[in-house]
């Protein structure tokens, strides 16, 4: 026999998840699939909440959405930390971004102009004033920009602690793959699912990352606007004899190659991250690690002496403008929740909080209009 639910969301990564959370916790009876298979992107990412060292030209309108998604981001952890008893490791240290040469600097000027003029707080540094922030730079760094709203979270942390309070929330989990949105006279009914089982409700979530496009049922428009784009990543750890080497995220641009550094609590640091159109490859390179650490020991040359614990690589879900597709879509009762590219993580509350304003026929935040599915289907998206 089917199982039933009031909503049932396709994906737990760390949308989907906090999707399922936030319904459950408001009443809703909830079921959520996912083959939990390791893949999830959510597992990979470093776990930047970084509006201002991410905005990049043309991109004012996700800029906005960021903001919004930083400011919410404390008071959702908070609760989340309240709801399970797991501390998440969030971080208000800030970013330095600095450059290595000449022309590295210009253009972290550019960007900093630009970051500027769209409100963002963002203090110039000479080499040496970098090196009293951060002392184990080289001191060949040509200068840097301290944006020092930006925040870090440990993401794994973030994500057990989001199926924790899933658990809690009385979330049914189900270990299996969607196939697709079962329609009945243009109303979602539930999901198929990969083993041949059904799932009936009348509301419909597909949060699957960069694999949302495989879920039969969504309008075909959305089936091709999500692509996989691969980002190899690297976790060090400090040996017990070498004390932490940063205290906050650093971003460098050496010799035109962006490079990140982001350090946690526990000894870890994480180094990314290459960005690859190669379709839905995870595998690991040994070009990718060569680069990652070579541009990282150009600004940190202490990273030389850190243990290299984990080379991995995820799929962002990329989309053509760069920005999430967040709303109803196709039959009555089929929600969107997926394209969140380089700041899944980052958007995690506001999606959640735009996902249950959705399913409780209200409005989500006006930050959110530009990204409805409506803007690569045509439809209005109102319900
Ligand atoms: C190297 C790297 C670095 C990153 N750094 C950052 C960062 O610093 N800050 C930030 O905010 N973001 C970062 N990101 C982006 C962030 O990781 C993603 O935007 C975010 O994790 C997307 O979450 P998601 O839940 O949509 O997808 P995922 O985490 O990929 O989860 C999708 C889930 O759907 C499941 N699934 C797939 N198909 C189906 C199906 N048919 N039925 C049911 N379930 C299915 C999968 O098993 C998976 O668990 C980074 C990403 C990468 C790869």
């Amino acid at each position: 026999m089917a199982e039933i639910a009031d909503v049932v969301v396709a994906g737990g990564g760390v949308i989907g998840t906090a999707i399922a959370w936030r319904a459950a916790a408001a009443g809703l009876d909830v079921v959520l699939v996912d083959p939990e298979a390791g893949d999830a992107a959510s597992l990979v990412a470093a776990g930047m909440l970084a509006p201002a060292s991410e905005a990049l030209f043309g991109e004012g309108a996700l800029l906005r959405l960021n903001l919004l998604a930083v400011r919410r981001f404390g008071s959702f952890a908070a609760e989340l930390e309240e709801a399970t008893g797991h501390q998440v490791g969030l971080r208000r240290e800030g970013t330095l971004a600095v450059a290595y040469d000449p022309g590295d600097y210009a253009a972290l000027i550019r960007l900093t102009a630009f970051r500027r003029s769209a409100g963002l707080d963002a203090e110039e540094l000479d080499s040496r004033a970098c090196r009293q922030l951060e002392p184990f730079l080289t001191p060949d760094v040509h200068g840097g920009v301290l944006f020092a709203d930006d925040w870090s979270v440990d993401n794994r942390r973030y994500a057990a602690a989001l199926r924790e309070a899933a658990r809690a929330a009385k979330v049914r989990g189900v270990r299996d793959r969607v196939l697709e949105v079962r329609v009945r006279a243009g109303q979602a009914r539930g999901v198929r699912l990969a083993d041949g089982g059904d799932i009936d409700a009348a509301r419909v979530v597909v949060a699957a990352g960069c694999w949302s496009g495989g879920v039969a049922g969504l309008p075909e428009a959305l089936r091709t606007v999500i692509r996989p784009v691969k980002g190899q990543l690297l976790r060090l750890r400090h040996p017990a004899s070498v004390p932490p080497v940063i205290g906050r995220t650093i971003r460098a641009i050496v010799r035109g190659t962006d490079v990140y550094l982001v350090p946690r609590a526990d000894g870890e640091l994480v180094v990314g991250a290459t960005q690859e159109e190669r379709g839905p490859d995870q595998t690991v390179t040994a070009g990718a690690v060569h680069d990652l650490l070579h541009d990282a020991m150009s600004v940190l040359p202490v990273t030389s002496e850190l243990i290299l614990a984990e080379t991995c690589a995820g799929l962002r879900p990329g989309t053509p403008d760069n920005g999430p597709v967040v709303g109803w879509c196709g039959p009555d009762g089929l929600l969107l929740a997926t394209g969140h590219y380089r700041n899944g993580i980052l958007m995690s509350p506001v999606t959640a909080d735009a996902a249950l304003a959705l399913l409780a026929g209200q409005a989500p935040a006006p930050e959110w209009e530009p990204f409805t599915p409506g803007r690569f289907t045509g439809e209005d998206g109102s319900r």
